[in-house]
């Protein structure tokens, strides 16, 4: 499975939180890849920096394989695709991994874990609260047994 390395944050994040992966207007594949990461820690991914399984089937794919949907948060509203390249290479950086790096699921959310508290200031996106970002990490991991419960 090919995946951003922010987009798994954010499932994990969400997971924590409780959240139902049901699909989506845009019509992309984040309640399919969810489902399947959440139950399988051994899954195999290759962390890429370029569309991933979840943008799979999504409006906003076109067919040069670049998102064109914006932050509709921000006024005036950026590029998702350039802020997604630059969040993910921040955290390709901290993990000081290679771009289409293949490991398992497991491996890449102890790295996560190792790096939590402090990974929430990478990947908070704008208007959303950081300590709340930092909960669902949390939350996600320990549900997970990837991280001890306080
Ligand atoms: S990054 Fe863009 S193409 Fe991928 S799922 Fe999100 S909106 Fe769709």
């Amino acid at each position: 499975m090919q995946l951003r390395p922010h987009h798994i944050l954010d499932i994990i994040s969400n997971f924590g939180k409780g959240a139902e992966f049901q699909p989506h207007p845009y019509g992309h594949s984040l309640h399919i890849v969810a489902l399947k990461l959440l139950s399988d820690l051994d899954l195999k991914i290759k962390l890429v920096l370029n569309a991933d399984d979840i943008c799979k089937e999504c409006k906003h794919l076109m067919p040069d394989g670049k998102c064109n949907d914006v932050l509709g948060q921000l006024n005036p509203s950026p590029s998702k695709q350039a802020y997604n390249d630059v969040l993910d290479c921040r955290l390709f950086d901290l993990f000081a991994l290679k771009i289409n790096t293949v490991l398992t699921l497991r491996k890449y959310l102890e790295m996560v874990n190792d790096n939590v508290p402090g990974i929430e200031r990478i990947c908070t996106h704008p208007k959303e609260d950081q300590e709340n970002r930092l909960k669902g990490l949390m939350a996600g991991l320990i549900k997970l047994g990837v991280r001890k419960p306080i």
